[in-house]
């Protein structure tokens, strides 16, 4: 079989990557901790997905899963990450290294901490490009051409400085260059405007958006911050104790949320509080152990619409309105006819 890092095909309406029942375990001095669970999910071919939910969900474990980058204490336990008739959860390290920084890219979450600081950003990106037959002079103006793609002012001259001579967004900006100089299939933005100023965010964001239309890939973009995914998201999953607990298009989602536990996020977005208040409001409770993880639903201990059905049965994803899915009983059909 061609290496996966060769195979580039497939018709458009089949999605890039599909994640079928995939489990990720993280064994600890306190126990095994089962991090994802059982998660279904597709990254549609040439659109954005967004990933929510609050820390310790599960989030950047799946994004790290999908570039082949989990700690040495995980262990992929059950499930299938399939890419172009490849299942990449099965990848030993050497496909991994021929995959990862070409066909899946990733933008990290601290631009100074992901750039090499006692290395030139010229220097960085000459090395990325190894692959490359082309020469150095060919490599340098690919580098310049890049740097331009992300709106760096006198690019040619950023790549002679350090990264601590760039300001957090222009390292960003760099890092975004970087992660796309070789025209991955896959974009994967971890919180990468999380260390930004709520103006740097949405420069960082628009760009995003322009170069996800410019190159045509596909990008999971992981956030916290509901406004950035309702500004650059297609689609999104909310993910809530390992799980996915609701997925859908933006629209969709945002306008109509299904889940108790989407709501309760959306409740607490500030950008959404129309009454002035000097609480903002939280989500009740804590995530569930999850070294243990409960009988029935995840968020039962701390959804204000939990009945007796939730504390012995798991919820699958049901459909809740075309192209919606949800993971609660309230859901299901057979409840609105009984
Ligand atoms: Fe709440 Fe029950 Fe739905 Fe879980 S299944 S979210 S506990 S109503």
């Amino acid at each position: 079989m061609a290496s996966p890092a060769a195979t580039r095909p497939a018709p458009q309406d089949e999605p890039l990557v599909s994640i079928d029942g995939l489990s990720v375990d993280f064994a600890t001095p306190r126990g095994t901790i089962h991090a994802l669970r059982n998660i279904d999910l597709e990254v549609p071919r040439g659109k954005v997905l967004g990933l929510v939910g609050e820390s310790g969900c599960g989030k950047s474990t799946l994004a790290y899963s999908l570039i082949g980058l989990l700690s040495e204490n995980a262990r992929i336990a059950g499930g299938a990450i399939r890419m172009d008739g490849h299942d990449l959860a099965r990848l030993g390290p050497r496909a991994w290294r021929d995959l990862r920084g070409q066909r899946i890219s990733m933008i990290f979450q601290d631009p100074m901490t992901a750039l090499n600081p006692v290395t030139t950003i010229g220097r960085q990106m000459m090395d990325i490009q190894y692959r490359d037959p082309g020469t150095r002079a060919q490599k340098r103006a690919r580098a310049i051409e890049f740097l331009e793609q992300v709106q760096l002012p006198d690019a040619a001259s950023k790549l002679d400085v350090y990264p601590h001579q760039l300001s957090g967004g222009m390292r960003q900006r760099v890092c975004i260059a970087m992660a796309l100089l070789t025209r991955p299939d896959l974009l994967i933005a971890d919180e990468p405007t999380t260390a930004l100023d709520a103006t740097l965010e949405m420069q960082i964001v628009t760009l995003l958006r322009e170069l996800q239309e410019k190159f045509g890939c596909s990008v999971l973009f992981v956030s916290h911050h509901l406004g950035t995914v309702a500004e650059l998201c297609d689609e999104v999953a909310v993910m809530y104790a390992g799980e996915v607990v609701e997925r859908g298009a933006v629209a969709e989602v945002f306008n109509a949320p299904r889940h108790p536990y989407t709501q309760a996020l959306f409740d607490c977005d500030p950008a959404r509080i129309r009454v002035a208040t000097r609480h903002l409001p939280t989500i009740p409770g804590t995530l569930p152990d999850l070294r243990q993880p409960p009988r029935g639903c995840a968020f039962r201990a701390r959804c204000g619409k939990a009945f007796a059905r939730c504390e012995v049965e798991h919820p699958p994803l049901y459909p809740a309105a075309p192209g919606q899915d949800a993971r609660c009983h309230l859901v299901d059909p057979a409840e609105d006819a009984s």
